[in-house]
């Protein structure tokens, strides 16, 4: 029988929860609070200027995630920018609409809690139950959060799972920096041992990026991230911006500046299972925190969350 799904976060996690319980007959509403899809796996725009400034490649190991990023490649969304390494077209978050295709899309809408109404579930936000038709009546809920951000929710349906505990995630400060014609630079990418630039990518030298400009990204260490988490975007952006250069040999004055927070970046610490399910209630939890800092370990912790659900409804 075909049951309502309420997947929380449309991260890789939650889009392959919703892509298996979809293919398997159910409907699937996916909530996120931002109003894109793709999670980490992002695509800054700022007027004509495009940065992937979280993920900045997917790898595929395992069959599931290869016969998937297969896909993407057949369908146009997707190419090799070196050795397995694989883009979205023409941004990394390109592939999430279509994995998304066939659930009802509340995007905006940060979730805060969940209620018990006779046997389904009720999404709440800080206003009040969510609005969209199937509210109220989930039969199952999957929480595809960075491990931090699930206990404030589950606590309000009455449960809890011990094992978020253990996880631990790295920050990442991002800098994205535009130059309006391209720069005399060779690299792709450049990782510089300074203690302070963990990943540099010439983001318009991967494949489909607009042609004429350059665009780069560049990725402070975990450890620095840490140490200046609470500084201003700009003071990162004047600090980070000469270490580019340097790390570079370029001279060159962006036309466009702007640093991104991550706070939860990168897992160091994972729970070390494909997925958390407390089958009275019917809710699973899912993400990277599962298995692993990658794409590939969201979409497997996705996949297992689906059928944790699957078999339990
Ligand atoms: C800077 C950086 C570089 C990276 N580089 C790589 C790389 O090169 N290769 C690689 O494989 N991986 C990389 N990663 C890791 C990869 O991006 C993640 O492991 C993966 O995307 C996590 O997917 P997820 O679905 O578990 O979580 P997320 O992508 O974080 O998805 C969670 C979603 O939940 C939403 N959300 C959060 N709270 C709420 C709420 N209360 N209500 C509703 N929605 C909510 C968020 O908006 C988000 O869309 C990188 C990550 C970062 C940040």
């Amino acid at each position: 029988m075909m049951q309502q799904i309420a997947i929380i976060g449309a991260g890789i996690a939650g889009l392959a929860a919703a892509r298996k319980s979809r293919a398997a007959g159910h409907a699937c509403t996916l909530f996120d609070k931002s109003r894109g899809l793709g999670g980490r796996m992002a695509t800054r725009r700022a007027g004509d200027w495009q940065f992937d400034h979280g993920a900045q490649y997917v790898t595929a190991r395992g069959p599931r995630f290869r016969a998937l990023v297969e896909e993407w490649r057949a369908a146009g969304q997707a190419a090799e920018w070196f050795d397995g390494a694989f883009v979205g077209l023409p941004g990394m978050s390109a592939p999430a609409r279509d994995m998304a295709e066939g659930a009802t899309l509340v995007t905006g809408c940060a979730v805060t809690g969940l209620r018990r109404d006779g046997a389904g579930w009720t999404v709440l936000t800080a206003e009040g139950p969510a609005d969209t038709p199937a509210n109220g009546g989930f039969a199952a809920v999957v929480l595809a959060l960075p491990a931090p951000q699930i206990p404030p929710i589950i606590q309000s349906a009455g449960i809890a799972f011990g094992e978020l505990a253990g996880v631990r995630y790295a920050p990442c400060w991002t800098v994205m920096l535009g130059f309006g014609a391209p720069l005399p630079w060779r690299e792709e990418y450049l990782r510089p041992d300074d203690g302070m630039i963990a990943w540099i990518a010439r983001n318009s030298a991967k494949p489909g990026r607009p042609a004429g400009k350059e665009t780069v990204v560049v990725q402070a260490t975990a450890d620095w991230s840490r140490g200046h988490l609470e500084a201003m975007p700009d003071a990162i952006g004047a600090v980070l911006l000469p270490r580019f250069l340097l790390a570079s040999g370029l001279r060159a004055a962006p036309d466009y500046l702007t640093a991104h927070r991550w706070r939860y970046a990168l897992v160091e610490q994972a729970a070390d299972m494909p997925c958390l399910w407390d089958a009275a209630a019917r809710i699973a939890a899912c993400g990277d925190w599962c298995l692993g800092p990658r794409v590939e370990a969201a979409f497997d912790s996705g996949e297992a969350a689906a059928d944790a659900v699957l078999n339990g409804i």
